[in-house]
């Protein structure tokens, strides 16, 4: 699954290497309870190692992102998506537009030099639902404190890129000719993937809807904490592979390496090296 450079009918798309995110497996949970679970700790070990990924696209409208990475604020083993566009020859000014694929801070924070805007002239497109989940109070006090953190980022990207910041509705992404907006919901309820149409080969960037690309493409009854609604992630995880291998999508996500095609395998499915 070597991260490179590939072409999806108007776009070429390319991994920004963001750093690696590693967590106690704590975060494990699974849906059919411990024994399950614990077989799952049992592979993984006691530290998970979670890619952080954001994906640079250059198509008809110029130089976009797909998620922005952690920028300055998770810490110095993070926030290497800002060198690797660089090095890709793409300046901050450059960008035109961001497409997010949900508000937490792995993939929003990168947006904010401190809590100022780091790309001067992006336009920030969010999935509508996320938009207004992570601006209601309410949906905000409902929630345990470790699951608030999306409000805050949400609230200073607002602030950050005001009058810049665009909700996008599920399906066709305007600006983006071949590319549709996928509801991928329970991560976070307007958790969206995004589908490049490539003509011969379909790319589907998923986003968080897999952090752990073997172990969950085999079950997706395996998640992790960070799912704000985990019986919904299942659902959508469930729902979500079965239509890519379906449909021969190739795909990537910011938390799994590369690009992958599926294939069914048992109850679940196998992730092979596209
Ligand atoms: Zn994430």
């Amino acid at each position: 699954m070597a991260a490179s450079k590939r072409e999806f009918g108007v776009y070429t798309v390319m991994h920004l290497r963001d750093g690696i995110f590693e967590p106690s497996s704590d975060v494990v949970i699974h849906a059919r309870g411990d024994a399950a679970r614990q077989a799952v700790l049992d592979r993984l070990g006691p530290q998970l190692h979670l890619e952080v990924n954001c994906f640079l696209l250059r198509g008809p409208d110029g130089v976009a992102l797909i998620d922005a990475g952690t920028g300055d604020h998770w810490g110095a083993a993070l926030g290497q998506a800002r060198a690797a566009l660089k090095a890709a020859g793409v300046a901050p000014e450059q960008v035109a537009r961001v497409l997010l694929t949900h508000l937490h801070g792995d993939h929003a924070l990168g947006l904010l030099e401190g809590d100022a805007a780091w790309l001067p002239r992006a336009e920030i497109l969010v999935p509508e639902a996320d938009l207004r989940f992570f601006t209601d109070p309410a949906a905000r006090e409902a929630l345990p404190e470790a699951k608030r953190g999306a409000f805050g980022i949400t609230e200073r990207v607002l602030r950050a890129y005001e009058g810049r910041v665009r909700p996008i509705p599920n399906g066709p992404v305007a600006a983006f000719p071949g590319i549709e907006a996928i509801p991928l919901p329970g991560h976070t309820p307007g958790h969206t993937g995004y589908l490049l149409r490539g003509g011969t080969q379909d790319l589907l960037i998923w986003g968080d809807a897999l952090h752990l690309f073997t172990e969950q493409a085999a079950d997706p009854e395996t998640g992790l904490a960070y799912d704000i609604d985990p019986a919904l992630a299942i659902r959508t995880r469930q729902d979500m592979l079965a239509r890519a291998a379906r449909e021969g999508w190739m795909v990537a996500g910011a938390h799994v390496p590369g690009f992958g095609v599926l294939e069914a395998a048992g109850s679940g499915y196998r992730v092979l090296p596209a």
